[in-house]
Protein backbone atom coordinates (compact mmCIF):
# COMPACT_ATOMS: atom_id res chain seq x y z
CA UNK A 1 0.00 0.00 0.00
CA UNK A 2 1.16 3.09 -0.76
CA UNK A 3 1.66 6.04 2.22
CA UNK A 4 -0.26 9.06 1.58
CA UNK A 5 2.21 11.05 0.20
CA UNK A 6 2.91 8.52 -2.26
CA UNK A 7 0.17 8.25 -3.12
CA UNK A 8 -0.24 12.27 -3.84
CA UNK A 9 2.98 11.80 -5.87
CA UNK A 10 1.83 8.75 -7.86
CA UNK A 11 -1.19 10.59 -9.41
CA UNK A 12 0.67 13.75 -9.83
CA UNK A 13 3.29 11.90 -11.87
CA UNK A 14 0.73 10.04 -13.73
CA UNK A 15 -0.85 14.03 -14.65
CA UNK A 16 1.67 16.29 -14.91
CA UNK A 17 4.52 16.98 -18.01
CA UNK A 18 7.45 19.06 -19.45
CA UNK A 19 4.23 21.59 -20.37
CA UNK A 20 2.76 22.40 -17.61
CA UNK A 21 2.93 24.92 -14.78
CA UNK A 22 2.47 23.87 -11.09
CA UNK A 23 2.11 25.33 -7.73
CA UNK A 24 3.41 24.29 -4.25
CA UNK A 25 1.19 26.42 -1.81
CA UNK A 26 2.91 25.26 1.09
CA UNK A 27 6.25 24.78 0.42
CA UNK A 28 7.64 24.03 3.60
CA UNK A 29 11.38 22.19 3.22
CA UNK A 30 10.84 21.98 -0.34
CA UNK A 31 10.25 18.67 -1.29
CA UNK A 32 7.24 18.66 -2.57
CA UNK A 33 8.32 21.99 -4.73
CA UNK A 34 11.42 19.82 -5.91
CA UNK A 35 9.45 16.73 -6.97
CA UNK A 36 7.38 19.13 -9.09
CA UNK A 37 10.48 20.95 -10.63
CA UNK A 38 11.66 17.45 -12.04
CA UNK A 39 8.37 16.92 -13.62
CA UNK A 40 6.77 20.30 -14.38
CA UNK A 41 7.71 23.08 -17.29
CA UNK A 42 7.29 25.57 -14.07
CA UNK A 43 6.75 25.67 -10.11
CA UNK A 44 5.48 28.38 -8.13
CA UNK A 45 5.48 28.03 -4.29
CA UNK A 46 4.44 29.66 -1.16
CA UNK A 47 5.07 30.09 2.24
CA UNK A 48 4.68 32.16 4.80
CA UNK A 49 7.90 31.41 6.62
CA UNK A 50 11.91 32.78 5.65
CA UNK A 51 12.94 29.90 6.61
CA UNK A 52 10.73 27.89 4.05
CA UNK A 53 11.84 30.06 1.11
CA UNK A 54 15.34 29.63 2.27
CA UNK A 55 15.24 26.00 2.80
CA UNK A 56 13.74 25.50 -0.69
CA UNK A 57 15.74 27.74 -2.50
CA UNK A 58 19.30 25.98 -1.37
CA UNK A 59 17.75 22.61 -2.18
CA UNK A 60 16.55 23.47 -5.37
CA UNK A 61 19.67 24.93 -6.09
CA UNK A 62 21.65 22.22 -4.83
CA UNK A 63 19.88 20.02 -7.24
CA UNK A 64 20.01 22.47 -10.13
CA UNK A 65 16.56 23.35 -10.52
CA UNK A 66 15.82 26.59 -11.89
CA UNK A 67 12.31 26.75 -12.91
CA UNK A 68 10.65 28.14 -9.83
CA UNK A 69 9.69 31.02 -8.57
CA UNK A 70 9.08 31.37 -4.73
CA UNK A 71 7.01 34.05 -2.72
CA UNK A 72 7.09 34.65 0.85
CA UNK A 73 3.18 34.99 1.17
CA UNK A 74 0.16 33.90 2.40
CA UNK A 75 -1.20 31.33 -0.23
CA UNK A 76 -4.77 33.19 0.12
CA UNK A 77 -2.80 35.69 -2.28
CA UNK A 78 -2.23 33.49 -4.39
CA UNK A 79 -4.79 35.23 -7.80
CA UNK A 80 -2.50 38.30 -6.86
CA UNK A 81 0.80 36.63 -8.09
CA UNK A 82 -0.16 34.33 -10.50
CA UNK A 83 -2.12 34.40 -13.87
CA UNK A 84 -2.03 31.42 -15.64
CA UNK A 85 -3.75 28.48 -15.94
CA UNK A 86 -2.34 25.75 -13.36
CA UNK A 87 -2.61 21.99 -13.81
CA UNK A 88 -1.57 20.87 -10.40
CA UNK A 89 -1.74 22.31 -7.15
CA UNK A 90 -0.33 20.77 -3.65
CA UNK A 91 -1.25 21.75 -0.15
CA UNK A 92 0.99 19.66 2.51
CA UNK A 93 -1.15 21.21 5.76
CA UNK A 94 0.00 21.98 8.86
CA UNK A 95 3.11 22.96 10.66
CA UNK A 96 7.08 22.59 9.77
CA UNK A 97 7.71 19.59 11.49
CA UNK A 98 11.45 20.87 12.02
CA UNK A 99 9.78 24.09 12.67
CA UNK A 100 7.35 26.46 15.16
CA UNK A 101 4.71 24.29 15.64
CA UNK A 102 2.56 27.63 16.13
CA UNK A 103 3.08 28.26 12.93
CA UNK A 104 0.26 26.22 10.96
CA UNK A 105 -2.37 26.29 8.12
CA UNK A 106 -5.24 27.26 9.13
CA UNK A 107 -9.23 26.52 8.04
CA UNK A 108 -10.07 30.05 6.93
CA UNK A 109 -6.65 30.63 5.02
CA UNK A 110 -6.64 27.42 3.43
CA UNK A 111 -10.14 27.51 2.07
CA UNK A 112 -10.10 31.34 0.67
CA UNK A 113 -6.45 30.08 -1.17
CA UNK A 114 -8.43 26.87 -2.57
CA UNK A 115 -11.45 28.62 -3.91
CA UNK A 116 -9.05 31.29 -5.71
CA UNK A 117 -6.90 27.83 -6.80
CA UNK A 118 -9.94 26.54 -8.76
CA UNK A 119 -10.43 29.40 -10.39
CA UNK A 120 -7.34 29.31 -11.98
CA UNK A 121 -6.95 25.05 -12.36
CA UNK A 122 -6.64 24.09 -15.90
CA UNK A 123 -8.82 21.23 -17.38
CA UNK A 124 -7.89 18.03 -16.01
CA UNK A 125 -5.85 19.83 -13.79
CA UNK A 126 -5.68 18.39 -10.32
CA UNK A 127 -5.82 19.97 -6.50
CA UNK A 128 -3.93 17.58 -3.87
CA UNK A 129 -4.20 17.97 -0.50
CA UNK A 130 -2.30 16.43 2.55
CA UNK A 131 -4.34 16.89 5.48
CA UNK A 132 -3.12 16.39 9.07
CA UNK A 133 -6.27 16.37 12.20
CA UNK A 134 -3.45 14.97 14.37
CA UNK A 135 -3.40 18.62 15.88
CA UNK A 136 -5.82 20.65 17.17
CA UNK A 137 -6.11 23.49 15.03
CA UNK A 138 -5.19 20.96 12.23
CA UNK A 139 -8.63 19.18 13.32
CA UNK A 140 -10.76 21.83 12.50
CA UNK A 141 -8.80 22.74 9.10
CA UNK A 142 -9.65 19.16 7.96
CA UNK A 143 -13.46 18.87 9.09
CA UNK A 144 -13.63 22.48 7.33
CA UNK A 145 -12.27 21.74 4.55
CA UNK A 146 -14.02 18.65 4.03
CA UNK A 147 -17.33 20.02 4.01
CA UNK A 148 -16.42 22.79 1.92
CA UNK A 149 -14.76 19.51 -1.23
CA UNK A 150 -17.67 17.64 -0.35
CA UNK A 151 -20.05 20.25 -1.70
CA UNK A 152 -18.31 20.91 -5.09
CA UNK A 153 -20.39 19.98 -7.99
CA UNK A 154 -19.75 16.26 -8.97
CA UNK A 155 -20.35 18.06 -12.81
CA UNK A 156 -17.57 19.46 -12.69
CA UNK A 157 -14.75 18.29 -10.01
CA UNK A 158 -14.11 14.71 -8.95
CA UNK A 159 -12.87 14.40 -5.25
CA UNK A 160 -11.50 11.18 -3.91
CA UNK A 161 -9.63 11.08 -0.38
CA UNK A 162 -7.16 8.54 0.47
CA UNK A 163 -7.05 7.26 4.31
CA UNK A 164 -5.89 4.79 6.19
CA UNK A 165 -9.08 3.96 8.19
CA UNK A 166 -7.40 1.02 10.80
CA UNK A 167 -5.23 3.60 11.98
CA UNK A 168 -5.42 5.24 15.39
CA UNK A 169 -4.77 9.09 16.50
CA UNK A 170 -5.92 10.76 13.50
CA UNK A 171 -3.36 9.61 10.77
CA UNK A 172 -3.07 11.89 7.34
CA UNK A 173 -4.77 11.68 4.97
CA UNK A 174 -4.83 12.73 0.98
CA UNK A 175 -7.84 14.78 -0.57
CA UNK A 176 -7.58 15.00 -4.56
CA UNK A 177 -9.75 17.42 -6.41
CA UNK A 178 -9.90 17.03 -10.51
CA UNK A 179 -11.31 19.31 -12.72
CA UNK A 180 -13.74 17.42 -15.05
N1 LIG B 1 5.56 20.54 1.52
C1 LIG B 1 6.54 20.78 2.54
C2 LIG B 1 7.78 19.92 2.32
O1 LIG B 1 7.79 19.13 1.35
O2 LIG B 1 8.72 20.05 3.09
C3 LIG B 1 5.98 20.67 3.93
C4 LIG B 1 4.98 21.74 4.26
S1 LIG B 1 4.72 22.00 5.99
C5 LIG B 1 3.82 20.56 6.46
C6 LIG B 1 3.49 23.28 5.99
C7 LIG B 1 4.03 24.64 5.59
O3 LIG B 1 2.91 25.50 5.37
C8 LIG B 1 4.90 25.35 6.63
O4 LIG B 1 6.16 25.61 6.09
C9 LIG B 1 4.14 26.64 6.93
O5 LIG B 1 4.98 27.75 7.14
C10 LIG B 1 3.33 26.81 5.66
N2 LIG B 1 2.16 27.70 5.79
C11 LIG B 1 1.36 27.91 6.85
N3 LIG B 1 0.39 28.80 6.56
C12 LIG B 1 0.59 29.16 5.26
C13 LIG B 1 -0.07 30.06 4.37
N4 LIG B 1 -1.15 30.76 4.78
N5 LIG B 1 0.40 30.21 3.12
C14 LIG B 1 1.50 29.50 2.71
N6 LIG B 1 2.17 28.64 3.50
C15 LIG B 1 1.72 28.47 4.76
Amino acid sequence: MLKVIEFVHDIINKKINKEDICVDMTIGNGHDTLFLCKLSKFVYGFDIQEKAINNTTNLLNLNNFTNFQLFLKSHEFVDQLINIKVKCFIYNLGYLPTGNKSITTNATSTIISLKKALELLDDKGIIAFVVYPGHESGKIEANELEIFVNSLNQKEYDVIKYQFVNQINNPPYALIIERR
